[in-house]
């Protein structure tokens, strides 16, 4: 208890009385790590300018490129969207940000709001798609006519978490929207402390070509476009307060079909805090060794892949994951009506 007491003193004091490493003005954060008191507007220039090194390191982004960013509304990928916008000049590519509805009762309506808040105030647009329009169902209609049951306080009974079936959905929706834009790149979300957590897991597991796929960078296969993720080196801690202190408009409510924990993901995560809190830049120095070795991972098991008998995607198994899904809730596989009405939708924007 003592040592507490005396360890908030301390951090008192220090916020008290330091002034930024780089300005006259009072410091507001220490990053321990790298030993730095920093006043607001330094920290949102460090993390910025952390992530594009991070771009530099892994090489993410060439100047000229075209890079989607799927953005939920959250705080982690509307930060990373915020941060893209602040450098991409200094790569100078073209960036493009997407959102997609869901209609996940007021959740999605709220996310909506904040993507419209985002683009006034930043005079930015963004391209929103609605699953209703390009499936014919949202979420919660979609896991219904799957045979789940949503319970009064949002709960899904299913075989599979509604959060799988959410993810394929999205994960197919924004690659072909990539392949129509002819985009580079889809930029996610996905920090140090999403990342690492899985990673270390699926080494436990042995389940090695998993971990190939969440490294800094996936290049393209087929037509399955490359993914970049430029916040592999920040924690979550560090875009909560990038959020907060760059002013942007972001939803702090968590999906509510997302409840229960990942047990096994949660303990190594308080292991790795620990040993962060132990040693400063642990988190760090563990994600670059992981990128320098990631190479070692994809040799370790090639999966052939074939192509989708209904929507001709690339799959490791004869029919792909949203024609499954489709399938089985609509009666049809819906791969080749998606690709086409995101055509068509997209020939309206442009
Ligand atoms: P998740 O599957 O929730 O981990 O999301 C993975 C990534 O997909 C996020 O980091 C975002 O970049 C993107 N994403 C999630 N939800 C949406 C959405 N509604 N619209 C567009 N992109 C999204
Ligand atoms: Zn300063
Ligand atoms: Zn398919």
């Amino acid at each position: 208890m003592k040592e507490v007491l005396y360890k908030f003193f301390k951090y008192l004091f220090f916020i008290y009385f330091m002034k930024c490493f780089y300005c006259e003005k009072d410091a507001i954060v220490r990053i321990p790590y790298s030993k730095l008191w920093l006043c607001k507007d330094h920290y949102i220039e460090y993390i910025q300018r952390r992530v594009l090194e991070t771009i530099k390191r892994y090489k993410l982004i060439k100047k000229g490129q075209k890079i989607l960013v799927g953005v939920s509304g959250g705080k982690d990928s509307t930060s990373l969207y915020h941060m893209l916008l602040n450098i991409k000049d200094k790569i100078d590519f073209e960036l493009i940000g997407l959102h997609i509805n869901l209609g996940i009762y007021d959740f999605s309506k709220k996310s909506l709001e904040v993507i419209k808040n985002f683009s006034k105030e930043y005079n930015t647009e963004f391209i929103i798609l609605d699953s209703k329009e390009i499936i014919g169902a949202y979420l919660p209609e979609t896991l219904i006519k799957l045979g789940a049951k949503i319970l009064p306080n949002y709960k899904v009974k299913y075989i599979r978490p509604a959060c799988s079936i959410c993810g394929s959905l999205k994960r197919y929706i924004l690659n072909i929207i990539a392949n129509e834009l002819n985009v580079d790149y889809i930029a996610l979300g996905h920090h140090m402390d999403d990342l690492l957590p899985y990673i270390i897991k699926n080494f436990f597991l042995q389940d090695l070509h998993s971990i190939s796929k969440l490294g800094p960078k996936t290049e393209k296969i087929d037509s399955l476009v490359g993914r970049i993720r430029p916040l592999y080196e920040i924690s979550e801690e560090e875009i909560k307060l990038y959020a907060k202190l760059s002013g942007i408009p972001y939803l702090e409510d968590q999906c509510p079909f997302k409840y229960g924990s990942k047990r096994i993901e949660t303990k190594i995560r308080e292991f790795l805090d620990k040993m962060e809190k132990e040693n400063p830049g642990f988190k760090i120095s563990l994600a670059r060794a992981i990128a320098r070795n990631i190479k070692f991972y994809e040799k370790e098991e090639e999966i052939k892949l074939n192509k989708c008998k209904y929507c001709g995607m690339p799959t490791s198994k004869d029919i792909c994951e949203f024609c499954r899904i489709t399938k089985r809730a609509f009666g049809e596989p819906k791969g080749l009506y998606v690709k086409e009405k995101i055509s068509e939708i997209l020939k309206g924007i442009k």
